[in-house]
């Protein structure tokens, strides 16, 4: 699978939370996580920020290993408490796309109690997994669904989000992440416009031959992806590419 502009769409994970306490629809706990990491090692996969994946392509320059990009949505706390230490483990990094405009506050967008009133990462810990080669991406200020926001709404939260993110952390924001998995025709084109170099949506990845860097396919992972599916995914896409 390639971009229109040609570049090689490496395989992408989507996780949203990380803790031994949670709904399984929710996220993984530290140790399935950690399982789920050992089998990527153990198929001569380096995970790694989408950034960078989209950048290297097949293979990771440095270690000659395979490259898959680890994305978690939301930016929840437990993302710094429980994942952050378990890529540390085994040398990985990830993308972490974060709400600007809810930095060490809360998910209040949802009334689901599977999702709602959770932490989210303040200021330090965004700069300290900044430092540490992890990537902070924008996933909006306020998750808005963004197919039923105005253009200039819509813009507003793509465009300011990277701003507030850039002052905050004085580097390059270059990745965004759709709420809700919503867009509509023109939101690619304003993500791009804003002047991110990937967007990465939830679909699926499938047989489609090119796709839009603004609409990058992923792989979601909660816990109700038992361990014998995720290392026949790891396994078929180490083949597959
Ligand atoms: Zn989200």
């Amino acid at each position: 699978m390639k971009t229109e502009e040609g570049k090689f769409v490496p395989p992408i994970l989507y996780y949203h939370r990380v803790d031994p306490d949670l709904s399984p629809h929710a996220g993984v706990t530290p140790d399935q996580f950690r399982s789920q990491l050992s089998i990527l090692k153990q198929a001569g996969f380096q995970g790694t920020t989408l950034d960078f994946a989209m950048k290297n392509g097949h293979t990771d320059p440095v270690t000659g290993k395979k490259i898959v990009a680890i994305t978690f949505d939301d930016g929840y706390q437990d993302n710094y408490r429980y994942a952050m230490p378990i890529l540390q483990e085994f040398g990985f990094l990830a993308t972490i796309f974060c709400l600007s405009g809810k930095i060490g506050g809360i998910s209040d967008w949802t009334e689901d109690p599977i999702w709602k009133g959770h932490p989210l990462l303040d200021a330090p810990q965004m700069r300290e997994l900044s430092s540490l080669g992890l990537e902070i991406g924008s996933h909006t200020r306020t998750h808005v669904d963004l197919s039923r926001l105005s253009s200039t709404d819509a813009r507003d939260e793509i465009v300011h989000s990277k701003s507030d993110l850039e002052e905050l952390l004085g580097v390059p924001v270059r990745s965004f992440c759709y709420p809700f998995g919503a867009y509509r025709e023109e939101t690619p084109t304003l993500v791009r416009s804003a002047g991110y170099s990937w967007g990465r949506s939830v679909t699926r990845r499938s047989l489609a031959p090119v796709v839009s860097s603004m609409l990058l396919p992923c792989r979601p992972v909660s816990g109700r992806m038992f361990l014998p599916r995720f290392l026949s995914w790891t396994l078929l896409t180490r083949i597959t590419g």
